[in-house]
């Protein structure tokens, strides 16, 4: 008999109790703005920045409105003005090269490996054009970080992870986001914790997190900031720099401090779930897993395979019977932009010359959240489904008959 899943793909979690009463405090009080303290309160949004840069051990952090916001400021704060280019992915999500434009510069794509991560070589080439790189770690995986900034320091490119995906993640022991000048995260529903809407932003750079803050609508407050730079360090800065508003409220810090709390909890759930569909999936024929390196701690909030070289319609094919059995699989290589997934070409307010070694890979890769509702058995049913699919859908290709 074939079993089918019956699982919801898009239903998180509960926010946790402690997040649920630290709301109530937040509305009951009826202080929701982060300016709005009373006497030696300290605001939500101020403890949830010091509590995020003590965990990432950055000097700096700053809660914002978005995780695209945050990499608009990040660019803003690093001197990203009017046509400037700006090298980023060409696997990534829309914020991203949406951020880019945003402040009026260009992106210049950059290509994408079979292991899912921005291709170094590609890179190196493109560096002369750009004196800053967005660097998507996209679904969560992480390039070779000492290779990268190796390139992007000789090249004097200034690097701004987008780690809307890797929260909690770290390369060789370094958390992502702590490579480059600065490190955006997304706090939006579906990343690693959430508040609906929100993002983090985290620098060691006095000046850039000093610019930072006054973008984000600090007024002359920025003195109640804990994870911020001295009040020396804004000088000048404060009437240099526009407010440009996204800040963050204390409702939405209070439902995160705790999440940011269970991170580590989670992640190793998330990566339970991951070992499980990998380990399901690892001996199916047509059907590659991406390389994940040992210097690689990823959070795996998301699931990708690749279906590399096979004809679109066989690929149409296996989407259209996994969801028949209850698995929603997204797919980089349709023709047309489909819910969240697009890609460097679908963007033409960028226009880029083709890419016909990402095309391969982009054709082929084939992404699936992995929500923590899920348990490991559904994550076990589910790699059963996959690769009864993709293994039927293949042999019909050998067979002539695909
Ligand atoms: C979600 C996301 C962001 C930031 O998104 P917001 O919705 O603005 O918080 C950035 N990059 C990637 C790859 C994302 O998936």
């Amino acid at each position: 008999m074939t079993q089918n899943f019956t699982g919801n793909f898009t239903q998180q979690e509960p926010i946790p109790q402690a997040g649920i009463d630290a709301a109530l405090a937040v509305m009951q009080h009826g202080r929701l703005h982060r300016y709005n303290t009373s006497g030696t309160e300290i605001a939500e949004a101020a403890l949830l920045e010091e509590e995020f840069a003590a965990q990432t051990g950055a000097k700096y952090c700053l809660a914002v409105a978005s995780g695209g916001y945050a990499m608009t400021t990040a660019l803003r704060a690093s001197g990203v003005t009017h046509g400037d280019h700006v090298l980023t992915n060409a696997f990534t999500l829309a914020p991203v090269p949406g951020a880019i434009a945003a402040v009026g510069g260009v992106p210049v794509y950059v290509g994408v490996t079979e292991d899912l991560v921005i291709d170094l070589d590609d890179l190196a080439t493109k560096l002369p054009q750009a004196r800053v790189l967005l660097l998507s770690h996209m679904r969560g995986h992480i390039c070779d970080m000492e290779r990268l900034m190796a390139l992007c320091d000789a090249a004097n490119v200034t690097v701004i992870e987008d780690c809307a995906h890797t929260m909690g993640a770290a390369w060789n022991g370094i958390p992502s986001g702590r490579w480059g000048k600065f490190g955006c995260y997304s706090t939006q529903t579906y990343k690693h914790i959430n508040s609906g809407e929100g993002g983090l932003l985290i620098s060691d750079d006095t000046e850039g997190m000093a610019r930072a803050i006054m973008l984000s609508g600090s007024y002359m407050l920025f003195g109640t900031h804990r994870a911020a730079p001295p009040p020396e360090a804004f000088v000048q800065i404060k009437y240099e720099t526009p407010n440009i508003s996204g800040r963050m409220d204390n409702l939405r810090a209070a439902v995160l401090r705790p999440q940011l709390r269970d991170l580590p909890t989670q992640a190793a759930r998330w990566n339970e779930r991951y070992a499980v569909l990998a380990e399901g999936l690892a001996a199916t024929t047509g059907l590659r897993l991406p390389h994940r390196p040992e210097k690689e701690a990823f959070v795996a909030s998301s699931f990708q395979f690749l279906l590399l070289d096979w004809p679109k319609p066989a690929v149409a094919d296996v989407l259209a019977r996994c969801k028949a059995r209850g698995v929603e699989l997204k797919w980089f290589g349709g023709a047309e932009p489909v819910g969240f997934t697009s890609r460097y070409d679908s963007w033409r307010y960028a226009p880029s010359a083709p890419m016909p070694a990402s095309d391969r890979v982009l054709a082929g890769i084939i992404d699936m959240r992995l929500p923590l509702t899920f348990s490991v058995d559904d994550c076990a049913l589910i790699a059963r489904i996959i690769k009864e699919v993709v293994e039927t859908v293949y042999q019909g290709l050998d067979s002539g008959a695909g």
